[in-house]
């Protein structure tokens, strides 16, 4: 059970139980306004999920017929995937808005294709992927179809637009990294920032390397960096508490950055000293540092080492020796043979 979140009378957390799926603990849907109301993400398509939507919301007395305006702060299943039977229950059209650039994953193609393409391929390759584990890593892709209705109409949102309605006002604040669309929302009235993924109270997120980087407005998108530089763009904020799409609320935000920037720190030096006067693929690198890892998972360690790897390259501090498939790494110049 997570601590209720702080009371204000136009903010309302509605906080979803996701038993097994890993350890995101709750997705949370925040409803804003004394009415009508603005919904912030929608919640995953599980089963029972829009029950409790509904339930949750009779309790602050307000009904899905009184939405007004979602905004999603990205656009992975679990933050839009009841967008749609939501603007259904609400029985009109609802203004739907997400940053341009996650856009394209909310799609009925992209959804069809079960989040799978010939680039993602390519890269399972290039990171020297077991074939037997890209076969069930392409099945497991397909499953999530499950848990989101495609979306037709989407408004695109930039950072710096602005919403507002009765007891709030919210601005957009660009913050790629999670994934090269997310943003978060800053109430100044109350000091809370919606942090959408891009900061959870226990969990580091992952910055997700981006493979279809032609469909963004940067082509030369680079997670990792561009994480690090949208911490930057919070740290200037003045926030009392921050709330998540996952777990607890955050109230001690400079805490919290601190931690993440040692985490990275030390992955980096994690992955220097496996590639120290060798050349190595990926694949090497996830058995060295996840050697447990869940096959579930193994994506997210790939991209994970993956988006380090950029950082590295762009430090000076590591090189492609090989371009593969499958690509091959190696530190660069003199190291620290610390693991840290
Ligand atoms: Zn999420």
């Amino acid at each position: 059970m997570i601590s209720a979140f702080p009371p204000f009378d136009a903010i309302h957390a509605v906080v979803l139980p996701v038993p097994g799926f890993g350890n995101l603990l709750t997705s949370n849907i925040y409803v804003l306004g004394t009415g009508p109301v603005t919904l912030i993400d929608t919640g995953p398509k599980f089963p029972g999920a829009f029950e409790n939507i509904e339930k949750q919301l009779l309790g602050i007395g307000f009904g899905f017929r009184d939405i007004e305006r979602i905004i999603l702060t990205h656009g992975h299943i679990d933050h839009f995937g009841l967008t749609g039977k939501i603007i259904e229950a609400a029985g009109r059209p609802i203004p739907c808005h997400l940053h341009r650039d996650d856009i394209w994953r909310t799609t009925g193609e992209y959804i069809r294709h079960g989040f799978w393409s010939d680039e993602v391929l390519e890269f399972t390759r290039m990171a020297g992927m077991p074939r037997d584990a890209v076969e069930r890593m392409k099945r497991r892709s397909a499953f999530f179809k499950n848990f989101c209705d495609p979306l037709d109409r989407v408004i695109p949102m930039d950072g710096g637009d602005t919403f507002s309605g009765t007891g709030f006002e919210l601005r957009v604040v660009h913050t790629p990294g999670h994934s090269p669309g997310s943003c978060c929302l800053y109430e100044p009235g109350t000091r809370v920032l919606f942090s959408g993924d891009h900061i959870i109270k226990h969990i580091t997120p992952n910055p997700i390397m981006e493979i279809h980087r032609s469909l963004l407005s940067d082509p030369g998108y680079q997670s990792l960096i561009s994480y690090e530089a949208s911490l930057k763009k919070i740290e200037g904020l003045d926030i009392r508490y921050a709330f998540s799409g996952h777990g607890e609320y955050i109230d001690d935000v400079p805490g919290l950055l601190s931690r993440y920037r040692e985490h990275h720190e030390s992955r980096k030096r994690q992955i220097l000293h496996q590639i120290l006067d060798i050349d190595r693929p990926i694949s090497h690198l996830v058995q060295e540092l996840f050697p447990d890892i869940p096959e579930s998972e193994i994506f997210l360690a790939v991209s994970e080492i993956y988006a380090h790897l950029e950082v590295l390259i762009e430090e000076g501090r590591a090189g492609m020796s090989e371009c593969g498939p499958p690509a091959l790494f190696r530190a660069s110049g003199i190291q620290s043979a610390d693991p840290g």
